[in-house]
């Protein structure tokens, strides 16, 4: 039902409750006990639920009654006196189980969590050419290996594989489903039963318990830990190497930072002693920029153009971090090992689908066409466009929003425009933040803690829930990410808060 998306969803919820019958309209004075609870087929058959079943339908409408009538049986047992054994209350907890069964689980939010590119929310939003690319996929049958010159077979590759050799200087490329399936499938390929010395500073965790160390031990390589957490010298990796080393490895520490007194090998010298080696040299990169995040006044966000320049071999980076496409894991590197990489067997278990390959496909071609352009890039990349917005812009959407939020709350709570920093997120650039300004929101009264989540909970409950963050005794909702701020407005009128908050 809801599969048609955000307007459907704010229908249902808008519409809601879709029959509630007014006090003393049901049945005699309305109390249930275990003996009168009304048969399935009895309320079907209610005048009251005729209206749901129309909208809903009757498979829909005779689930919510069964549930809702198991919960009330459940709840008699444990209390004869509940609150909840009125036949008003019946019909309240059916419409409410309609309702919710009907909304879609992978729900669309506002995301004002000041994290651009959140994990749990989806990473990066698509380019609209990456959108239309994936439903054109999704709609029609495509060219996914299909060579039209020839009218033969074709590689999945092919479709992306030159774009990302123009964008990177590398040689070869494949693509997978995510960068932590790169990070598996190169070791796989290149390192299976033999050693990899890694620095202890890079036996990290990536998140969703991606453990470097768990990663190796799956790819059935065996980790050879070199160094310290702070310091790693060149001189260990040389004297880690022998005989049974598979390759060199440098894991980019993304989502966190080791400052004071630190060293490490720079991806030269490590390039350097691979190829003295003979071996590969295999850089994780996780974040995946792909043009200079200075032009954006940005730190220095390191390219994989840039390691396979200083001597890396194979570099892997994510489809939906800093380059702003679909999730993917890109491998890029010498022809000769994304050879050995694409025929692994793990490669077909791991490859990606048309609607990404489409998307993907779509992202990098603005990036081939506006690289030189940031201005245009950042227009038409949302990902690289949020992280661009200037704070004026936003502090301007701020006090648009602020008359409008503290009617919404009223007495509740008071509402200002403060400062803030957004982050990117997802391991990119994690010391360094975002200018940004956020609608803060502190509940009124004492028990600011529960007030606090009340109101999270109030914001989370809309047609389109809004999720902020919690902090200091307020609810900040940073507006760096909020484009569609009048459908934000609009929906400000259905804000419920309860009784208690
Ligand atoms: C994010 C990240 C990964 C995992 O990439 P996914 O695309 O999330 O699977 C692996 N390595 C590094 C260094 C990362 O930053």
């Amino acid at each position: 039902m809801c599969w048609r998306g955000t307007d459907h969803c704010n229908e249902i919820l808008m519409t809601s409750p879709t029959f509630l019958p007014r006090a003393g309209e049901t049945g005699s004075d309305g109390v249930l006990t275990l003996r009168t609870l009304p048969s399935v087929d009895a309320l079907l058959n209610l005048p009251e639920l005729q209206h749901a079943i129309a909208g809903h339908g009757r498979a829909p409408v005779k689930r919510a009654i069964q549930a809702s009538l198991a919960a009330l049986r459940k709840s008699l047992a444990a209390d004869a006196s509940s609150d909840d054994a009125r036949m008003d209350r019946l019909l309240a907890a059916i419409d409410a189980r309609l309702v919710a069964d009907a909304l879609p689980r992978l729900r669309r939010v506002f995301n004002l969590t000041g994290t651009l590119i959140h994990t749990n929310l989806g990473r990066s939003p698509l380019a609209e050419t990456a959108i239309a690319a994936l439903v054109d996929a999704a709609r029609h049958p495509v060219t996914i290996e299909y060579q039209l010159a020839s009218g033969e077979r074709g590689e999945r590759d092919e479709i992306t594989e030159q774009l990302l050799c123009e964008l990177t200087g590398a040689e070869a490329a494949t693509v997978v489903n995510n960068n932590a399936a790169a990070v598996l499938l190169v070791l796989s390929a290149l390192a299976a039963g033999r050693e990899v010395p890694i620095s202890r500073g890079e036996l990290i965790e990536i998140g969703g318990s991606f453990r470097i160390p768990d990663i190796m031990a799956m790819a059935g390589c065996k980790l050879v830990e070199v160094g310290t957490t702070n310091r790693t010298h060149l001189r260990d990796y040389a004297n880690a190497v022998n005989e049974h080393t598979a390759m060199l490895t440098r894991i980019h520490a993304s989502n966190y930072a080791i400052v004071g007194f630190t060293a490490s090998a720079s991806e030269q010298e490590l390039g350097a002693l691979a190829r003295e080696n003979a071996l590969p040299f295999f850089v994780d990169l996780g974040s995946g920029a792909l043009v200079p995040f200075e032009r954006y006044g940005l730190p220095h966000e390191q390219l994989p153009q840039e390691s396979l320049r200083a001597g890396a071999s194979v570099v892997s980076i994510s489809g939906d971090k800093l380059l702003g496409g679909p999730q993917a894991g890109i491998i890029l590197g010498k022809k000769s090992l994304i050879d050995r990489i694409r025929k692994h067997p793990l490669k077909r278990a791991l490859r990606c689908d048309k609607l990404i390959v489409g998307a993907l496909e779509a992202t990098l071609r603005i990036y081939r066409d506006h690289a030189d352009d940031p201005e245009q890039l950042a227009s038409l990349l949302p990902a690289l466009r949020l992280m661009n917005r200037e704070p004026a812009a936003i502090r301007a959407t701020g006090e648009r929003l602020l008359p409008a939020l503290r009617q919404a709350f009223g007495e509740r709570a008071a509402v200002t425009l403060q400062a803030s920093r957004s982050q990117i997120g997802s391991g990119s650039l994690p010391v360094d933040r975002l200018d940004s300004w956020s609608l803060v929101i502190t509940p009124a009264g004492r028990r600011s803690g529960h007030g606090t989540a009340a109101i999270a909970s109030a914001l989370r409950a809309l047609p389109v829930p809004v999720i902020g963050r919690v902090k200091d005794g307020a609810v900040w909702l940073d507006l760096r990410t909020l484009e569609q701020d009048t459908e934000f407005l609009q929906q400000l009128t259905h804000l419920k808060l309860s009784a208690n908050a």
